[in-house]
């Protein structure tokens, strides 16, 4: 009797197994870091096989740790860091070159050829994404461009690509499968959302042969079987989906107007807009969600880039907390922000402003500021940039939220979830069980065997832990809103390209 689903979540720091029962309670877990290399400013990589080692390694231990058979496990979902790039050989299975991580900057250069090429607003259109390095499209140009020879490998189908649920699959399947899914697909500036194919204009652009490309196949749907050797038994591999997608997934955000946030290093949210891709006016990403069946779902997306990290840096860089969590103490020591406003616009700032010029700020200091008033500001910044965002897809969107979802460390403050629910005027909701990447990669493999059956059965598991009501009345609302506008108008165009 299989009783159980295994999901691995192989992120930017570290592999995770968790083991989830019928209910999606996690039963056992298992977490492994792995190297962080960079090799210069700006550029980071990682060693495919230390990524595929500790995933390999957290999952066996899981297993142990629940003392469950591999015979027990219905189903295996991949859930990943997004848009980190591998290229390895089809004959050997070896890789050809680190893999590029999200993070790098290294192929910069070539999304500023493209730029000046006039390809923006083709790739926008085709693919809901901005001419960035984050995505892996330009990282398999640079790879391509940099090896002599290893464009017509690749050509030859000698060479595949994948983004990390793609090299996980292959590995996890002994070589037999080279599939991903369309949100990890829609992530690569070569996958077009409307046609849900690869896209020949793009691959041409790009210069990237078709022949290393993965199958494309939905996110729930049993792509094959675990190689014995790897936990004894076979287990079907059924499910697949980037990190952020599974996390929404997880959240129950399964109809359109529900919402996600992610509050981590930064924040990630996520909205539900249906079947019909969504294009943005406020320069958030359009991508695909989750693919069941032949009904794609598709879902805005908007980042912030510095949210838990101004946390850290109250406790690195100014050494006003030792712990993170003890921000929420120091706040509580005044009633508000006493009129300070602290943008953390450290690295520019993403949707809805897109300013990488844009550099971090203080405004509204007065003799009687006090660290508490500093503490304050800093949470009250991450609920602002987030409010931010949920206006931005309630507008691009033309849904009103109805709540917000939330998870991620920084989801553990109270008093941040109150600042949020009160600047976005609308209930949050936190569930209790916090690892919805993993539970969004479960569900989706544990409906494609069957372990659970509808869409329906899983909004049942959903429990609050706590849901935050609106306090702040509406014109309270609106004035600190537009004060926070005032201080972010302040702090744009900073640096210059030149300095
Ligand atoms: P990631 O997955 O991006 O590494 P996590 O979800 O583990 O992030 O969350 C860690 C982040 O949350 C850190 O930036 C930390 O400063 C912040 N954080 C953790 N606990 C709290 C808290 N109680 N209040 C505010 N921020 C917190």
């Amino acid at each position: 009797m299989s009783r159980y689903i295994l999901a691995l979540d192989q992120g930017t720091t570290s592999s995770r197994a968790i083991l989830f029962d019928h209910h999606g309670q996690p039963v056992a877990s298992a977490q492994q870091e792995f190297r962080q290399i960079l090799p210069r400013p700006g550029h980071v990589e990682h060693d495919p096989e230390d990524i595929w080692q500790s995933q390999l390694q957290t999952a066996r231990q899981a297993l142990a740790r629940a003392q469950v058979e591999p015979q027990q496990v219905a189903a295996v979902g991949v859930t990943n860091q997004r848009e980190t790039t591998v290229l390895w050989e089809r004959d050997s299975g070896r890789p050809v070159a680190p893999a590029i991580v999200w993070q790098s900057r290294v192929s910069a250069p070539i999304c500023e050829q493209l730029r000046r090429q006039g390809l923006e607003e083709l790739f926008r259109r085709k693919t809901g994404l901005v001419l960035d390095p984050y995505f892996s499209g330009t990282k398999i140009k640079h790879l391509l461009d940099a090896t002599p020879g290893l464009r017509e490998r690749a050509a030859r189908g000698e060479v595949l690509f994948g983004t990390v649920d793609t090299f996980l699959l292959w590995r996890l399947s002994g070589g037999r499968l080279h599939v991903t899914d369309p949100s990890n697909a829609s992530r690569t500036l070569l996958f077009n959302i409307h046609t849900l194919e690869w896209d020949d204009e793009l691959l041409r652009v790009l210069e990237v042969p078709r022949a290393m490309l993965p199958q494309v196949c939905p996110s729930s749907c049993v792509y094959g079987q675990c190689d014995p050797q790897w936990f004894g038994h076979p287990i079907p591999l059924a499910g697949c989906a980037g990190d952020q997608q599974a996390a929404t997934f997880g959240q129950g955000c399964f109809s359109p107007g529900e919402a996600k946030n992610t509050y981590g290093t930064g924040c990630f949210m996520l909205m539900n807009t249906g079947t019909e891709p969504v294009a943005s006016d406020h320069k958030l990403l359009t991508t695909v969600g989750w693919q069941l069946g032949d009904q794609t779902t598709y879902c805005l997306e908007g980042a912030v880039f510095v949210a838990g990290s101004v946390v850290q840096w109250l406790r690195d860089g100014l050494g006003l907390i030792e712990s993170a969590a003890q921000v929420e103490q120091l706040a509580r020591t005044v009633p508000d922000s006493g009129g300070v406003y602290l943008v953390p616009a450290f690295v520019g700032l993403g949707a809805p402003y897109w300013d990488p010029y844009a550099r971090g700020l203080v405004i509204g200091l007065t003799r009687g500021t006090t660290a508490g008033h500093l503490a304050r500001a800093a949470l009250e910044s991450i609920a602002f940039q987030s409010a931010d965002l949920a206006e931005a897809m309630q507008r691009d969107s033309r849904i009103r939220l109805s709540s917000l979802k939330v998870d991620g460390g920084a989801a553990a403050n109270d008093l941040l979830m109150q600042m949020q629910a009160d600047l976005l005027g609308v209930p949050v909701r936190r569930p209790r069980v916090a690892e919805t990447t993993s539970l969004g990669a479960a569900y989706l493999a544990g409906l494609a065997v069957g372990f659970w059956d509808s869409l329906d059965h899983l909004r049942r598991h959903w429990a609050l832990d706590r849901e935050f009501q609106p306090e702040m009345d509406p014109d309270t609302r609106k004035q600190r809103r537009a004060r926070w506008h005032q201080a972010v108008k302040r702090c744009l165009g900073w640096e210059s390209p030149e300095s």
